[in-house]
């Protein structure tokens, strides 16, 4: 399968580099060759990963890259297979991130205690 051109990356300020350079960044994907390992699952801050029919999945509306959490996306540090690149589907702007995160922090927030 071919892999990405993008090399993946998340930045946590508005001013990084990556940013600069492509003037927005992108929701995560996670391509055919997972190999079902559940490392990064438990790592998402989001809860975003879960189990699908197949493989693991991504769900775009609670992933923000780790914005708001840490510097890096968590999955692609533990990934020992490399198979989470951006998901060109899904461009956004550093500010939609936080944005999101704002909201999921928010959602979480307003749960009620177990
Ligand atoms: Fe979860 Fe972060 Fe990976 Fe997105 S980049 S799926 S928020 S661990
Ligand atoms: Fe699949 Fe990579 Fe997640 Fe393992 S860490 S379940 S290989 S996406």
């Amino acid at each position: 399968m071919l892999r990405p051109l993008l090399t993946p990356r998340c930045l946590f300020t508005s001013t990084s580099a990556w940013q600069t350079e492509r003037g927005s960044q992108m929701a995560l994907m996670i391509t055919d060759e997972c190999i079902n390992c559940d490392v990064c699952e438990p790592e998402c801050p989001n809860e975003a990963i879960y189990q699908g029919e197949e493989i693991y999945e991504i769900d775009p509306d609670k992933c923000t890259e780790c914005v708001g959490h840490f510097e890096q996306p968590q999955c692609q540090e533990v990934c020992p297979v490399d198979c989470i690149p951006l998901d060109p589907q899904r461009e956004e702007s550093q500010e939609q991130l936080l944005v999101k995160y704002k909201a999921l922090t928010a959602a979480k927030q307003a749960e009620p205690a177990a």
